[in-house]
């Protein structure tokens, strides 16, 4: 669930410009505004009793201010008030607040409260209610408000007036033809979105919070016709798409990469590998998709992939979310590659000009077989020779365009993808929304890996940890330290991440300290890695920027600084950066305050090392909405249809967006058009 309140922000923070805020939440032109639907709603219309409220149930009541004060916490400082009517008080707690709460909650004040009544410590109470100063004689609404998903500084009055206006400005024209309506018994879509944006007086409040009354049935279907559209569509056009056929007689390179290898590939590896060959082989293009648990061993297969190409006389790219993973990559890639006479070229973002303009030469003639490299692989001025596959590590990293930018290399053939994950995607929901990818999975560990011991420590015991990590280097092991990101700041981030990096050298004079962060330049960055490499780091504190990919297998312990602020998927990759030589390791998750769902979520992690597992578990926490995002997806994410409980929607979707497409595709394009943006690629993949 979006939530409803923010924390106020730091000093000095600025918030984003209000287009950019409004497009984080998916409100760019009129339709979105139109299919920006209620979260829940609100029943404002009666006033109950402060006697009469009952627990966990949503109510409004009116009255009083007897007192107000402000209490210190160890989290912070809180607002509590006491209000009370002729029948009775009821508490009002905010965990953070404004100034202007403050007024408002001020003794003598008169205040209208909506919000869910707990029995708390001194009788009943609302945490962060919404509050209204209650003016004599004005009428209550009579008909349900609206609550809709918000994104930081955007006020519900004004999602409300802005939606109102663009239903009035759109031409909300029912595409779905009359004669389905019927036989589905579906209202008309004008209908329906007056219904949920407007609930007439005597709606239902069930009805419509649970999302069963007729009018979401109509927009739950049109969503569901609407991705099956847009998936028949992206993929007709694949169909049509021609790839390189790439079956080389003789797999020389490949073959002595194999060779050279200082393991043996595994069964699952194996059988990957095979699967990837076949697809290459074919002139449709290959969309495949690798799920491997961390530590699987995934960049082998990308290396021994590249070389079929190669083999074949193709040109191959991969690309990786992160500089420091790209680096490592073309290090470890090159390492396998040179002596096999292959020549790699590296592309980055803060390349020096010199160099990159002799990169970017080597791949448009040729010479370059193999591209390793960030997004820079898709900027402009980055022309393939004859590229036939283009790889994608940690897929899930980037958004559909993205990826449909690297395979855009040949105007002829449409180069095969290979893209690589390690976070696992549940099969319920890789079925809808990774219809048209095939999907590979590297269900097999390598051999002799040490199951890593995860730990909770409280905060508080922070010096204990840093004392029994002096002994772990002693005894010749290396470390990560990895701190939060602080609000999706880069720069907050950094802060936490200088203090624990001078605390730790303050305190453990005798341990050699590193710290790598995202401000880094390149060369910085890759200095400190190939330190940490080197064994000449012993405790390498970090940002989340190592949390995917790297590989160093002699480091065995791995620190989460407040790991109750990371994502359970997260905090697998994190302590996925360890365990990866022969040595026992550990893993130590430093929390600061949890909730009961903040510790069960740290218990996932500490209880099992199986990622599948991990994601199912994250998936029942969290909702399917938040495990995708819609860019992460790469295919339409469904809002307010559920793929496992309405069933028969989805059926009567399939169906129709079949024949549609047959009957009046024009219609059924523009449908899919309403629901997602032309912006998000869905409809060119
Ligand atoms: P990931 O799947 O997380 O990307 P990597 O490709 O980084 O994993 O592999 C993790 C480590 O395991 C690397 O050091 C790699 O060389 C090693 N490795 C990969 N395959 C095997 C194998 N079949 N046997 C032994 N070690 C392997
Ligand atoms: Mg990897």
């Amino acid at each position: 669930m979006a939530a409803t309140f923010f924390k106020p922000r730091k000093k000095g923070e600025k918030l984003a410009p209000l287009a950019e805020r409004l497009a984080k939440i998916g409100l760019v032109r009129d339709w979105d505004y139109v299919l920006h639907l209620p979260l829940r709603y609100e029943d404002e219309t009666a006033i109950t009793p402060i006697a009469q409220l009952t627990a966990g149930a949503a109510q409004q009541c009116e009255g009083k201010v007897l007192r107000c004060e402000k209490i210190r916490r160890p989290s912070g400082e809180q607002l509590q008030a006491l209000i009370a009517d002729s029948t009775g008080t009821v508490a009002v707690r905010l965990l953070h607040f404004f100034p202007s709460q403050v007024k408002q909650l001020e003794p003598g004040h008169k205040v209208r409260l909506y919000g869910t009544v707990r029995e708390g410590y001194f009788g009943p109470e609302m945490v962060h209610p919404k509050i209204k100063i209650a003016l004599d004689g004005a009428s209550l609404p009579t008909t349900l408000t609206p609550v809709y998903p918000a994104g930081e500084g955007v006020t519900q009055p004004w999602l409300r007036k802005r939606i109102a206006r663009a239903l009035l400005d759109v031409e909300v024209k029912d595409l779905v033809p009359v004669d389905i309506l019927k036989k589905l018994n579906l209202p008309g879509l004008s209908q329906a979105l007056q219904y949920l944006h407007h609930p007439p007086v005597g709606a239902s409040l069930d009805a419509l919070s649970e999302r069963t009354a007729p009018a979401w049935q109509r927009l739950k279907f049109d969503e569901l016709v609407a991705q099956q559209v847009a998936l028949r569509l992206s993929r007709n056009l694949k169909a049509q798409k021609v790839a390189p056929v790439i079956n080389p007689i003789e797999p020389k390179t490949t073959e002595k990469l194999k060779k050279q290898l200082s393991f043996k590939l595994t069964g699952a590896q194996e059988r990957v590998l095979e699967e990837i060959r076949t697809d290459l082989a074919r002139s449709t293009p290959m969309n495949r998709l690798v799920q491997g648990d961390v530590g699987s061993g995934k960049t082998v297969i990308a290396a021994l992939s590249a070389t079929l190409a190669i083999d074949d006389g193709f040109q191959a790219a991969l690309m990786a979310p992160t500089e420091i993973l790209a680096e490592q990559h073309f290090l470890k890639i090159a390492q396998w590659l040179k002596p096999l006479g292959i020549p790699i070229a590296w592309l980055a973002g803060k390349q020096k000009s010199k160099e990159k303009q002799a990169n970017l030469q080597a791949i448009e003639n040729g010479q370059a077989r193999l591209v390793v490299g960030t997004h820079a692989l898709i900027q402009d001025g980055v022309r393939f020779n004859r590229l036939g596959l283009a790889i994608i590590d940690e897929q899930h990293r980037f958004g559909v365009a993205q990826r449909l930018a690297l395979r855009q290399g040949d105007t002829v053939l449409t180069p095969h993808l290979l893209m690589l994950s390690a976070t696992p995607i549940p099969r319920t929901l890789a079925m809808s929304y990774l219809a048209d990818v095939d999907v590979s999975v590297i269900d097999e560990l390598p051999p002799g890996r040490q199951p890593i011991n995860t730990k909770l420590v409280s905060l508080n015991r922070k010096r204990e940890v840093l004392a029994s990590i002096a002994q772990q280097v002693k005894e010749g092991r290396q470390v990560y330290w990895v701190c939060p990101l602080i609000e999706e700041s880069e720069k907050l981030d950094l802060t936490a991440a200088t203090q624990t990096y001078e605390e730790i050298c303050h305190e453990l004079p005798q341990v050699r300290v590193g710290l790598v962060h995202g401000a880094l330049n390149p060369e910085e960055k890759q200095h400190i890695m190939k330190a940490f490499t080197d064994g000449q780091i012993d405790v390498l504190v970090a940002t989340t920027v190592i949390e995917v990919g790297v590989d160093v297998p002699n480091a065995s312990l791995m620190v989460i600084e407040h790991a109750e602020r990371f994502g359970l998927a997260q905090l697998h990759q994190l302590r996925g950066r360890v365990g990866r030589g022969a040595q026992k390791s550990f893993c130590i998750l430093l929390y600061g305050e949890l909730s009961e769902t903040g510790k069960e979520r740290l218990k996932v992690i500490r209880e099992t090392t199986d990622g599948f597992e991990i994601a199912r578990r994250d998936l029942e926490i969290r909702g399917p909405g938040e495990f995708l995002g819609a860019r992460q997806s790469g295919v339409p994410l469904l809002r307010f249809a559920d793929i496992e409980k309405d069933t028969e929607l989805v059926e009567a979707a399939r169906q129709f967006a079949a024949q549609w497409i047959q009957t009046d595709s024009q219609a059924a394009a523009q449908h899919a058009k309403r629901w997602f943006s032309a912006s998000e690629g869905f409809l060119d993949a």
